[in-house]
């Protein structure tokens, strides 16, 4: 990317242009050694989506009644995106703006995702989005153990079909329901993780809600997208 064009982005993100000096950051090959897998074998819920094609899966979650979100959505938040991406980007759950549009992060924080992604020379277009649930929890509360259980086989076929080279996970409730860990985000951040029996590599970074509230982490932020930019890469 020209480097008037990188700026753009950046101011976007609301970041100034920086140059390092002395020692960079921590880079993918220095940064802690990949976190141990986190599943081992098919539970018979994650089962359930064996084998299942796009426009199968996609009537599936339409139709979903596996929780009771079912009564308080407007509509199911499947995904979008390219289903040839490379990057794959998991948020926590949809919000109002997304339960009215059926699309992730179509609100102020998917607009903020968006410049993350334009930062690292991604449009929206070349990737694919989804969350953890697929419908909103009222009040944009946490999800439930119980509802993430459910929903997560939905996810699980998505990221089979996409053969994602990176997933980003953004957010503590994406990324700690993902690894199945309850680590802080702050030390789950500038590690590669991995999902699932493919392996995918993972990067965790902030949800882009809490940089809107915490602009002065937009710069962390960066050397997360950054870093998740350089696994891409390598793999
Ligand atoms: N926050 C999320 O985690 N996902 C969305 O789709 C919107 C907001």
């Amino acid at each position: 990317m020209s480097s008037p064009l990188r700026r753009e982005y950046l101011a976007a993100l609301g970041l100034q242009t920086w140059v390092v000096r002395g020692k960079s950051p921590v880079s993918p090959e220095a940064a802690t050694p990949d976190a141990p897998a986190s599943r081992e074998m098919l539970a018979p819920r994650e089962a359930r989506e064996a084998g299942v094609d796009w426009p199968e899966l996609r009537a599936r979650v339409a139709a979903c009644t596996r929780c009771a979100l079912c009564n308080t959505r407007t509509q199911t938040v499947f995904g979008v995106g390219n289903q040839t991406a490379d990057w794959l980007i998991v948020g926590e759950a949809p919000g109002a703006e997304e339960d009215r549009q059926g699309e992730p992060f179509v609100g102020r924080a998917g607009q903020l995702l968006n410049s993350m992604l334009r930062a690292i020379g991604l449009a929206r277009e070349q990737v694919y989005i989804a969350n953890v649930l697929k419908c909103r929890p009222p009040g944009n509360r946490d999800p439930s153990a119980s509802e993430v259980a459910e929903c997560l086989p939905y996810l699980e076929r998505q990221i089979a079909l996409l053969h994602p080279k990176i997933m980003l996970a953004v957010g503590r409730i994406a990324a700690q329901n993902l690894l199945r860990t309850d680590v802080t985000l702050g030390r789950l951040r500038q590690q590669v993780h991995r999902f699932g029996l493919s392996q995918v590599p993972l990067v965790v970074t902030y949800h882009p809600a809490y940089l809107l509230r915490t602009p002065a982490d937009k710069r962390k932020a960066w050397e997360d997208l950054k870093f998740a930019r350089e696994v891409c890469a390598r793999v």
